[in-house]
């Protein structure tokens, strides 16, 4: 008599190193069906940005090949996945099924959908969590409701939090049942005509391996000195590794207890390390607010914000969009962006100010773009980050705090070597306008061969001004609400 598969549902966490679901399902006797479903269906889902999408397909790539070399292979298939995993269940008599769970309200809601067919149907279903540092709902306040300010969390966290020993990948696999899917290719997931993602292999390699190559050149080269340096999108200074969290070809959990090991081999500063992991801290914030703020990616979690008076301009988005606003910090960020489908989170914070501020166009613009062009484009980062910035989010900056973007650029990018790198029209100029190229003589830009307006924009706004008219519309809605 043949055992009965078992299904794992890979979904965030494309690897197989700390992997609690696959862990788990292989406790189980007989043939394990590793499975990817392409879910643009299900009610309410959010169909991954075109940049995640690039992403997406070689890191699944990269986990069928490490699934073969341990004789087995991901099964892809694509539609809504509670109909998906009812036909292959019914193909191959499956009798077991596991995952690793995701938190924004449409997974858990699918997902708690499946989990209940699943039992109603007596097969074993098991989820586990293998994104976060601690679960959502393990950390409270003492009045046991969830948190809204950054450092309590993190210090509730940092208290609760014990690193428990990290799960091995295994160094063989069951056979797979004969069952037919998709091809990698027909899901189209990289773009062709035109093919906008080229420069992207230049500074990416999806997958796990990849994410453990980025985590120990960072341990070696840029934990010393993060704190000090992680502002500066110049250097090399932060660990680059976002896309890897973002599609779990790594774990917190592992990356935490590298961090600790490198401390413990090479006595580095702690105040870096503690700086790092702080930094870790703000994704287990937003996921924690992803989950208990249901509405994060739709409403401001400041209602206040829900009457602010925002402008429609589209040719001041696509002005932001393109890295074309005369504002070199801001348009080489967006360049950046675009270029590598990641941005410096100085930057971003930058272009996001800018966005909402200078321009006053509203925040969900800015968190659809970077949903598209991100590759590290994350339902709980983007959509949390965004509110922080606008000032509208949980533990927010306060949206009277300006970003201006010419001290911001001279401040962090004292030389202006990142925006020579992403401007290359303004490399010419002195440093001294290298932020500012409307303040130099014509004698100066002409040396540089910069003519504004036609070699490089000019302004769309003019920061002061913008500035002011950002503080009359905040003080207008606060008015509203006093009345
Ligand atoms: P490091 O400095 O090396 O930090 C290590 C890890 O900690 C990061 O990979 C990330 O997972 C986490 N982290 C660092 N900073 C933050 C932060 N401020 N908030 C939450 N987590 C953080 N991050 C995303 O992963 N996806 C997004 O879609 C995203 N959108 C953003 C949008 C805006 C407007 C802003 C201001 C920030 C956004 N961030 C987002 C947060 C941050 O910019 C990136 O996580 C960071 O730049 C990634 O670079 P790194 O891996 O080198 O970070």
């Amino acid at each position: 008599m043949t055992t009965a598969p078992s299904i794992l549902w890979f979904r965030q966490d494309l690897r197989l190193a700390d992997n609690p679901a696959l862990t788990r399902a292989l406790a189980e006797p007989g043939p394990l069906l590793p499975l990817f479903i392409l879910d643009d269906e299900s009610f309410g889902s959010r169909r991954p940005g075109a940049a995640q999408r690039w992403w997406l397909h070689h890191s699944l790539a990269n986990l069928d090949e490490r699934l073969r070399a341990l004789g087995s292979r991901l099964l892809y298939r694509r539609g809504a996945a509670d109909q998906v995993l009812e036909a292959l269940v019914g193909e191959t008599g499956a009798k077991a099924l596991f995952w690793n769970r995701c938190y924004d309200p449409q997974s858990v809601a699918r997902d708690r959908c499946i989990k209940q067919w699943a039992k109603d149907r007596s097969l074993e279903v098991e989820s586990f969590n293998g994104l976060l540092l601690k679960e959502p709902w393990e950390i409270s306040t003492k009045e046991r409701k969830s948190y809204r300010v950054f450092t309590p969390f993190w210090k509730a966290l940092r208290q609760s939090y014990t690193p428990e020993a990290l799960l091995p990948a295994p160094t063989k696999l069951p056979a797979v049942p004969q069952v037919s899917g998709d091809s990698l290719e027909s899901w189209e997931l990289i773009p062709e005509h035109p093919n906008w993602a080229e420069g992207f292999d230049e500074h990416w390699q999806p997958g796990d391996v990849g994410a453990a190559e980025s985590l120990s050149s960072f341990l070696e080269d840029a934990l010393n000195g993060y704190k000090a340096l992680r502002d500066r999108p110049d250097r090399k200074a932060t660990s680059r590794l976002s896309p890897h969290l973002r599609f779990g070809e790594i774990s917190p959990r592992q990356i935490w207890q590298a961090v600790q090991n490198h401390l413990t081999l090479q006595g580095e500063d702690q105040a870096d390390a503690d700086k790092f992991l702080s930094e870790l801290a703000w994704r287990e914030f937003s996921y924690h607010l992803l989950f208990h703020e249901k509405d994060l990616a739709e409403r401001p979690l400041r209602s206040a914000f829900a009457d602010f008076p925002w402008r429609e301009s589209s040719s001041d988005l696509s002005a932001w969009q393109t890295g074309s606003t005369g504002y070199p910090i801001v348009d080489a960020g967006m360049r950046e962006l675009w270029s590598s489908g990641w941005m410096h989170n100085r930057v971003r914070m930058i272009v996001a100010s800018f966005l909402v501020k200078d321009l006053l166009i509203t925040w969900q613009r800015g968190e659809a773009w970077f949903w598209d062009t991100l590759v590290d484009g994350d339902p709980a980062n983007n959509t949390a980050s965004w509110q922080w910035v606008a000032g509208c989010g949980a533990d927010a900056a306060p949206f009277f705090r300006i970003f201006n973007p010419i001290t911001q650029g001279e401040r962090f990018d004292p030389e202006g070597d990142y925006v020579r790198r992403w401007v290359p029209e303004l490399a010419k100029l002195p440093n001294s306008f290298i932020h500012k190229p409307w303040a130099a003589d014509p004698v100066t830009l002409a040396a540089a061969e910069v003519t504004l307006g036609r070699s490089y924009p000019r302004r769309i706004v003019d920061h002061s001004q913008a500035r002011l008219a950002a503080l009359d519309a905040y003080q207008q809605i606060k008015r509203e609400r006093a009345a």
